[in-house]
């Protein structure tokens, strides 16, 4: 034990620090807890009424090239009933066949079907011909299938009516996952909470994952997003911390526009303050809870210069606002535009920015280009984002805080003395601590690594122009190395210890 180096205090922060986080750093769960087997609903061409096909945990890997960006929109009207937890939502889903061959299955992801009762779908229709759709409902996936298939290019208008029912956030757990999703006494979280499209590939249809006991498992093309919220019944007025700033808001209705997201994710609570500012155009709030005003401004402050640092070391953020909101849960999540910190890390804030509530701010403020802008398959490749936004807190103490960079990689990363090739699928790690070690700790060593190699001016060169070429894409480790103009031997010595195989 290093207690001479730093301290008890220090040791008492990590002890309880450990396991706090997900995006970050997820909650523990041992190691020998394997997801269940989903069902998942398939079409074969043959066939007019669905199979099941049992999902495994462990999906067939296959590399595929960049995939292509396809047109989608969403307009979407939701009440939220803050007596009832209920949300309806009318929606309309806009977009042309996303494959180059006729198609007659849509898949939507369906997330709050994953809660009893969770989702209630009272209408579907395709709203260009006025004709009610079929539909297959399995776990977190709809399935709508079309009576004529849509040939390529071909524009469809999905309109859908459904209602959910929120479940409530369970107290913390050592044995499941910490839930975003729901409500709490001061906090309510829309979160992957409206019907959404998945992206295609030509070969292997839609991109859809079952879902993993840790980590992320969620890939999403760029939608343009119309959102009119309204907040009901609430006997206190709220605060909405939202994925973009409303264009329009009257005293419990907001508007929002948010082109060429990822995403819209909302929060809801009547006890949030705000700290807020303005830095070159975009808007950086803090959403928090009363009595963390110390917090409050330290989670500000470090946003604020992780942005500025980014957008000059990865490139510019198009982007309008970006909020950062504390988690009334134990756990920390990144989504476009917004991210959740959890409430532990305020509470274990002691005042300096050795500590988990500065790392994590800036990690998840990373995610805002890794993740937001250039997404990755975050099931197949959770290296991409993870690993990048890991190096990215070694990159913001490098700037700021140098006199602490040893510090980091003692206190975040060999202190655990990590093991485990990196670019594995989420399912193939077996446990989160395993998942953590190499996936966020060796990512962040072969990142160190890889700028050795190169050299820092090739290195931040081959950052920018990954992010460059990447924009708006769903990234693969080829898009990777190959912003790097690295020969083919070069890439095999500085992955040959961090990767199962060449990527
Ligand atoms: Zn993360």
């Amino acid at each position: 034990m290093r207690l001479d180096k730093f301290g008890v205090g220090w040791l008492l922060a990590l002890f309880f620090a450990v396991g706090l986080v997900s995006c970050a750093s997820p909650t523990v769960l041992p190691s020998d807890v394997t997801p269940a087997p989903l069902i998942a609903v398939t079409h074969t061409a043959a066939e007019s009424t669905p199979t099941l096909t049992l999902f495994t945990p462990t999906p067939e890997v296959t590399e595929s090239p960049s995939l292509p960006i396809q047109l989608l929109a969403y307009t979407i009207d939701a009440v939220y009933d803050a007596g009832q937890k209920k949300v309806e939502v009318t929606q309309l889903i806009q977009f042309t066949n996303p494959s180059t061959q006729p198609l007659s299955e849509i898949m939507l992801v369906t997330e709050p079907n994953r809660f009893a009762n969770g989702f209630n779908l009272n209408r579907l229709e395709n709203q260009i011909t006025g004709e009610a759709l079929d539909w297959e409902l399995q776990r977190n996936l709809l399935q709508v299938t079309l009576k004529e298939p849509l040939s390529f290019q071909e524009p469809i208008a999905i309109l859908a009516e459904y209602v959910l029912q929120l479940p409530p956030i369970p107290p913390p757990s050592d044995t499941s996952k910490p839930q975003i999703y729901g409500y709490t006494q001061r906090q309510t979280n829309l979160v992957d909470w409206y019907l959404w499209l998945p992206p295609y590939d030509d070969e292997t249809g839609w991109i859809v994952h079952p879902p993993s006991f840790f980590g992320e498992y969620t890939v999403y093309p760029l939608a343009d997003f119309e959102v009119r919220f309204e907040v009901i019944n609430s006997p206190r007025e709220v605060v909405v911390a939202a994925s973009t700033s409303p264009v329009q808001q009257s005293q419990n209705r907001w508007e929002y526009r948010f082109d060429s997201a990822r995403n819209f994710a909302i929060s809801i609570s009547p006890d949030f303050l705000i700290e807020e500012a303005q830095v070159d155009g975009v808007k950086i709030s803090h959403y928090y809870f009363p009595l963390y005003r110390r917090q409050g401004e330290v989670v500000l402050q470090h946003t604020v210069r992780a942005y500025q640092l980014y957008s000059q070391l990865f490139g510019e953020l198009p982007r309008q606002s970006i909020s950062a909101v504390q988690a009334d849960f134990l756990d920390g999540m990144e989504f476009d535009g917004l991210f959740f910190l959890s409430k532990g890390f305020y509470d274990l804030y002691d005042g300096t920015d050795k500590g988990y509530l500065t790392l994590i701010t800036v990690h998840e403020t990373a995610h805002q280009w890794w993740y937001g802008v250039v997404a990755n398959d975050q099931a197949r490749h959770p290296w991409l984002d993870e690993a990048l936004c890991t190096y990215a807190e070694r990159l913001y103490y490098e700037r700021f805080f140098p006199e602490l960079v040893d510090w980091w990689w003692f206190y975040r990363v060999n202190f655990y003395q990590p093991q485990g090739v990196i670019d594995l699928p989420v399912y193939d790690y077996g446990g989160y601590l395993a998942y953590r070690d190499a996936v966020y700790l060796r990512g962040a060593l072969f990142l160190e690594e890889l700028r050795k190699a190169l050299g820092d001016e090739q290195f931040f060169d081959g950052l920018k122009r990954y992010y460059g070429e990447n924009s708006g894409k769903i990234a693969t480790p080829i898009d990777f190395f190959n912003a790097f103009e690295m020969s083919k031997a070069e890439i095999e010595k500085v992955t040959q210890s961090f990767f199962a195989a060449m990527p």
